[in-house]
């Protein structure tokens, strides 16, 4: 994440005024597990947001990974988010879960159709 971070900053940076140092935090969004978080350059007003997660893969979606892991050892939504609070760590919605659990099985069931054609 830290890479990430400077990776963006150090793709806008063009004046020699614009120093890592003015790169700040000035808002995030959940989405479950994930968090999308947003940064300004104080100097040239530059913004710029990004997720702690790559969006990019299914495979490292940490909320399909969540969803799917319920499911995988047997436990609902309810448990699951039991484990989160007692963690201190803040759980998706349970729309969230049953989005991702639902897409996660469409995932698994064509990969399995897929398999038993070939
Ligand atoms: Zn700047």
């Amino acid at each position: 994440m830290w890479n990430e971070i400077h990776r963006i900053f150090d793709d806008h940076a063009r004046g020699i005024e614009c120093q890592f140092k003015y790169w700040q935090l000035v808002n995030f969004r959940r989405r479950g597990l994930l968090t999308q978080l947003f940064f300004k350059c104080q100097m040239c007003n530059y913004e710029a947001s990004f997720w702690t997660e790559p969006m990019d893969s299914e495979k490292s979606d940490i909320n399909a990974a969540a969803a799917a892991g319920c499911v995988k050892v047997g436990i609902g939504y309810t448990q699951m988010e039991k484990l989160f609070t007692a963690m201190n760590i803040k759980y998706m919605s349970e729309k969230t879960y049953v989005k991702n659990r639902d897409h996660k099985k469409t995932v698994l069931k064509n990969i399995e159709t897929e398999s038993s054609e070939n």
